[in-house]
């Protein structure tokens, strides 16, 4: 019998070592080496926010990386909301929304989203990932078709690998080629176009009224996802079909609710057959845990917000502008940006990294984006408004931009 302190008895990391599915972990040294180098940008711990404004390793920051348009994670009604749910219902919902898991404020939540957004039903998913996720795999079935944009988000691309579906994808915005597509698809059997209304990478809006078009020409399913319109777009915040006043005509609407609506959490919206049929075939809706009570009542709060307080909707515009037309004029390409997501363009990979670090350090969060999520070339900092930035936050911004620009040759 092995005894303690024998070298002959393997320790787990000893175990680990012979394992040969481990051998990639071990070879793989690239986040290290950038570690290494003091230019790794992911899974910064915050310790602490005051919506705008964060702190890391004891120094402030201008937050301009965040999702949280219209800074309602701090809005005192949404705080409130959250913990008297979360003293009323507990700190969870420990089951499915299809057993044990749903609660009166989630029906509640999707009675208020479904009449928000001008669609008969709507269901609440956990997160936003999980909502493309069921809404994807649970209606493409086999010998069905889904179309996809290339630049859509992971969420929905990792849905048709869940769906026993065709999947078709078209160059980002090219509505002549998903024309040829769909004249190539036998469109008898079940198809949907699904889009991004905003991409989140690039910040420009999808041709919904294009899509549309094709959509009822071919007799197919059209659905976008929201996640960056939700709040943002439209006369009254309620996203891409709002903005384009085609609400009818967009069969189903996903979104989410850890940007504008401060929580965590998804939705998708649409006819209520469409919806009661989801509900009893979404593998991502049934099998994991409902949304906590807390972000429920906190997201019903927003949307509160969201609807009576348009000039929060205002302000957030106000300063896309100012963002916008300060990097433009300083020189920086930002690409074909409509909304709040301002990609700045920087090129190569490790120029990117170290003009993300120095605006870090000169106390300005944004979001380094790097293959695979864009070509080698183009690799990009990606900053976000939110309505809450003061106009001297984003003058600050601008002339670190600047000053880093200047000092990296990006800017003449
Ligand atoms: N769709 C898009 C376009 C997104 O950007 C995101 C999140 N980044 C999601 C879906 C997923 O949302 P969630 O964070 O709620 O999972």
């Amino acid at each position: 019998m092995p005894q303690k302190g024998d070298s002959s008895v393997a320790t787990p990391t000893q175990v680990a070592r012979q394992i040969a599915l481990f051998e990639k972990c071990r070879s793989y040294t690239k986040a290290k080496e950038v570690q290494a180098a003091g230019l790794y940008p992911y899974f910064t711990p915050i310790q602490e926010s005051e919506d705008t404004v964060v702190k890391i390793d004891g120094k402030t920051k201008v937050m301009m990386g965040s999702n949280n348009y219209l800074g309602l994670t701090h809005h005192p009604a949404v705080l409130e909301a959250a913990e008297a749910a979360l003293h009323k219902y507990g700190s969870g919902c420990t089951g499915s929304r299809f057993l044990n898991g749903t609660l009166d404020l989630h029906e509640k939540l999707e009675a208020a989203l479904a009449e928000f957004l001008g669609k008969e039903a709507c269901l609440v998913f956990s997160t936003g990932y999980q909502a493309n996720l069921g809404l994807v795999s649970g209606l493409v079935g086999r010998g069905e078709t889904v179309f996809l944009d290339k630049l859509d988000h992971a969420s929905i691309v990792d849905g048709a690998k869940l769906s026993f579906g065709e999947v078709v994808r078209f160059n980002h915005g090219n509505l002549a080629a998903l024309e040829r597509k769909l004249a190539q698809n036998d469109n008898t059997r079940g198809a949907m176009i699904v889009v991004d209304g905003v991409y989140s990478m690039e910040g420009d809006i999808a041709d919904l009224p294009g899509l549309s078009a094709l959509a009822q020409k071919f007799g197919v399913a059209l659905a976008v996802d929201d996640a960056h319109s939700i709040g943002v777009l439209g006369p009254s915040g309620a996203g891409t079909s709002d903005h384009f006043g085609i609400t009818s005509d967009v069969d189903l609407i996903v979104g989410t609710f850890s940007k504008s609506l401060a929580s965590i959490g998804g939705y998708v919206a649409g006819d209520e057959y469409v919806i009661h049929y989801l509900k009893h075939h979404c593998r991502p809706l049934i099998f994991t845990a409902a949304l906590p009570a807390s972000n429920t009542a906190g997201v019903l709060a927003a949307l509160e917000i969201l609807r009576t307080e348009p000039e929060r909707r205002a302000a957030l515009w106000e300063n896309t502008r100012r963002l916008q037309d300060g990097l433009r004029s300083l020189g920086f390409d930002i690409g074909a940006t409509e909304t709040p997501i301002v990609p700045v363009l920087i090129g190569p990979l490790d120029k990117t990294l170290v003009f993300w670090r120095r605006l870090f350090d000169a106390g300005v969060f944004t979001n380094p984006v790097v293959p695979p999520a864009v070509p080698p070339s183009q690799c990009r900092l990606r900053a976000s408004v939110m309505a809450t930035h003061t106009a001297e936050q984003i003058d600050f911004a601008l002339d670190v931009f600047a000053g880093v620009g200047r000092g990296l040759g990006v800017l003449a």
